[in-house]
């Protein structure tokens, strides 16, 4: 697996040159377009790391799937009179269908708007009750009690959101979200925020493929049909208006996010963490996608 891996790294670093660090939340356009990182966790625990697996990215929308977690803890399937279940098609920040579709709600919760809905369903009595729930889980499920927030980043995005705040702004008026939109907002920012590694995104891939048990303790932190709606969410919509391709190249449940990270669960097998900050013009990390192509094939990884 590690010469596998080292291997990968070297033939697929390249990519990087075809693709663009994300700039539209200025902070991550400081980030270094040709790393190229992954670390791969098995069942028992067994860690594998190669290339700049030490990069430390924000989790941008890997948060989706894991909030969206506690969010069906908090309310059940509740959550889906307020978010659809079905893909897109439209990029991950599209505002679009929020005014043709009948009914009027986000498509799904992995896209932002679908997100930004589900965030607003957190519970807590204050806003920093909320975001500490959030951060919990993260640090519980990444086995990385020290996880917290990019404060430069979080800034970053607040202060140029606006695209996100027309969203959350339209699902109030259309009655999805309540209160003061400017607090969901700021926890959304913060949770997209938080500061991760590969091998921290590995963890939490692999806490999904273990059914939302903890590898080590065998606790059921999260209920197993949860973690079951999470990664289908993945398998259709994970990787956005490119879910489809990667669901036929690659075949894994995986969340993306625009500072370039990728998390996958392969179930009962292994959770896969993988940074590559140069996107692809749909949003996801291009040298990342080619990587865990090659990986998924190598190891016969596909779950179709
Ligand atoms: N924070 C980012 C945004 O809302 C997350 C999007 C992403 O990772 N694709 O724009």
């Amino acid at each position: 697996m590690q010469l596998l891996l080292n291997k990968l790294i070297d033939k697929n670093k390249f990519w990087a040159n075809h693709g663009k660090v994300a700039d539209y939340i200025p902070e991550l356009g400081k980030m270094d377009s040709r790393k190229l990182g992954i670390a791969v966790v098995d069942t028992g625990g067994k860690i594998y790391r190669a290339g700049d697996y030490k990069t430390k990215f924000t989790v941008q929308s890997i948060s989706k799937p894991i909030v969206l977690l506690l969010a069906l803890m908090d309310n059940g399937e509740e959550v889906f009179n307020k978010v659809g279940k079905e893909p897109t098609g439209d990029a991950f920040n599209s505002i679009i269908k929020l005014e043709t579709l009948n009914p009027s709600k986000p498509l799904n919760p992995m896209i932002n708007a679908g997100a930004i809905a589900v965030t607003s369903l957190i519970k807590g009595k204050t806003k920093e009750e909320r975001f500490q729930r959030i951060l919990n889980l993260f640090r519980k499920i990444s086995k990385n009690p020290h996880m917290d927030i990019n404060f430069e980043v979080y800034l970053s995005e607040k202060k140029t959101g606006d695209r996100n705040r027309s969203i959350a702004y339209f699902l109030r008026d259309l009655g999805i979200i309540h209160g003061d939109v400017e607090d969901v907002l700021d926890l959304y920012f913060r949770q997209c925020s938080i500061e991760v590694t590969c091998e921290d995104i590995a963890n939490m891939g692999m806490f999904l493929a273990n059914q939302g048990i903890d590898r080590e303790s065998g606790d059921a932190i999260v209920p197993k049909h949860l973690t079951q709606i999470v990664k289908t969410f993945m398998v259709t919509c994970g990787m956005y208006d490119a879910s489809g391709e990667f669901a036929i190249n690659v075949g894994i449940p995986a969340k993306s996010g625009v500072s370039g990270g990728i998390m996958c669960s392969v179930p009962n097998k292994m959770g896969i963490g993988v940074i590559g900050p140069a996107l692809d013009h749909k949003g996801n990390s291009i040298a990342g996608v080619k990587l865990l192509e090659d990986l998924a094939k190598e190891l016969k990884l596909s779950i179709f």
